[in-house]
């Protein structure tokens, strides 16, 4: 992020703008909205400047900007539509102090000017660092459309209830009552005018104070194989609405950012082989803050049913009396043969597709070998990397074929997604020669299709 957005109190300041053309009434029909004195410098205004400062909303001043006429403004604008005038009011107002803004030249420029929706007092500023101002104005569109035009008679209104709101306990109780207001009582009362939309708050109020206080309850939540995109709608809400979000450190930061901003990140990584946060702590966290009333998010890689520990999660929570509901998540077998190109099933070839561990609590997990070494099994293993001379040995002690196609899945679905493809007698060298750093699922029986067509789209 080369320009830090931020919201600049300009009210009594000055700003100071050269120019009256075109480009100069665009900027002041955005600075007329603040609360800031605008001077505008310019020797031929265009006859909306001459009335605006008839209106006094603006002083202007009918000659060129010269040394002394910036000094101590809050904020330069150069909108001569000259280059040469441009920079050398823009000079001056640099030896002045006072930041500029060239219009149309970003490289002279020391700060931007964003697209703006105004909902005083919500505004919503968007910017694109001058990449692509037409992709602005399309968001900008979008949320005109979307954001009611009564939002800032409403947030005003609310704003003088916030003290009052103070008597409902902070967290989920006073989100409740507010997201009831904005979204709910608010408009409809509004409607009937500002005092009918005054006076809902005080029912709405007396309302909440009397609902019962909202009972603790963890959410497990399927996060899957790590592209946003492939979250369930189920699983955007309830991060949407958590106070407190415990998740794995496969879950990566893309998705953490979905949660709420006021929610309480709690990482609790376990990695098969690195630094891991014990079960008991895990169980402790949710039950600590779900008892407090809170909205817990569990939020576990992929779908939370598997290889997630779930049962043991859920019996602690049951023991504490802690009600929870579950959202499924894409596994990662799922997103890996769809890397693969390839069915999990298919007609005549398997018609069973096993999910297996390479390893268990005991170390190395045993499977019924025997089967998965029939030609055409098909089966995912995860927590694969380590074991794989291992699970290669017993299936060729049990007579699986060592040209049985293998595709192996790094970072299934991620922006650094690998996909290799190799042979049962190939897998231990081809894993070594790949040097995986993320997770990996290993697809015994499949391997990735020939032609590619099927390759993802990455727009
Ligand atoms: N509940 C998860 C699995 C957790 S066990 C799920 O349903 O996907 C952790 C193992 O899952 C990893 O060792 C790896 O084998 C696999 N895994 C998780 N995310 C993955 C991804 N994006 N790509 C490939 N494998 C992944």
């Amino acid at each position: 992020m080369k320009h830090f957005p931020i919201f600049l109190n300009v009210a009594t300041k000055r700003i100071v703008l050269a120019g009256g053309g075109e480009a100069a009434l665009a900027k002041l029909r955005l600075l007329l909205k603040t609360e800031a004195q605008i001077e505008v410098f310019a020797e031929a205004p265009d006859p909306q400047i001459v009335t605006w400062a008839l209106e006094n909303r603006l002083t202007l001043t009918t000659r060129a900007l010269t040394t002394g006429d910036v000094n101590g403004a809050a904020l330069f604008y150069a909108a001569s539509e000259n280059d040469a005038e441009d920079a050398r009011t823009a000079a001056i107002a640099r030896a002045e102090g006072t930041l500029v803004n060239l219009v149309d030249n970003l490289a002279d420029s020391q700060f931007i000017t964003p697209a703006i929706v105004d909902r005083d007092p919500v505004t919503v500023a968007i910017g694109t660092e001058g990449a692509a101002p037409v992709l602005a104005r399309a968001i900008k569109a979008d949320l005109e459309e979307r954001l009611p035009v009564s939002l800032g008679r409403l947030t005003r209104i609310g704003q003088a209830f916030r003290k009052a709101s103070m008597k409902l306990p902070f967290g989920s109780a006073r989100r409740d009552f507010w997201a009831d207001f904005y979204f709910n009582a608010g408009p409809r009362a509004l409607a009937d005018g500002e005092d009918a939309a005054r006076a809902s708050l005080n029912t709405l109020l007396t309302k909440h104070l009397n609902a019962e206080t909202r009972e603790g309850h963890v959410i497990f939540v399927g996060a899957g194989p790590g592209d946003p995109e492939l979250l369930t709608l189920k699983a955007r809400a309830a991060l949407d609405r958590a106070d407190v979000v415990i998740h794995d450190g496969l879950v990566p930061g893309e998705i953490l950012e979905l949660a709420r901003r006021e929610a309480t990140l709690v990482p609790v990584g376990k990695t098969g082989f690195g630094k891991s946060t014990p079960q008991d702590d895990i169980n402790a966290a949710m039950i600590y803050h779900a008892a407090q009333g809170l909205e817990v998010v569990r939020l576990k890689s992929g779908d939370p049913a598997v290889f997630g520990r779930l049962d043991e999660e859920i019996d602690a929570l049951t023991g504490a009396g802690i009600a929870f509901t579950i959202i499924p998540g894409l596994t990662a077998a799922s997103a890996a043969v769809a890397s693969l190109g390839q069915s999990l099933t298919q007609r005549g070839r398997n018609s069973s597709a096993r999910l297996i561990t390479a390893h268990d609590t005991k170390g190395y997990a045993e499977q019924d070998w025997r089967a998965l070494a029939r030609p055409g099994e098909v089966a995912a293993i995860y927590m694969g990397k380590r074991a794989a001379r291992f699970v290669q040995g017993r299936l060729l002690m049990h007579g699986a074929d060592p040209a049985t196609p293998v595709g192996i899945v790094e970072n299934a679905s991620r922006a650094d997604e690998r996909v290799i493809s190799t042979t049962l007698a190939a897998l231990p060298d081809a894993l070594n020669a790949a040097n995986l750093n993320g997770p990996a699922v290993i697809m015994l029986g499949l391997a990735q299709r020939a032609r590619a067509v099927e390759k993802r789209e990455t727009a």
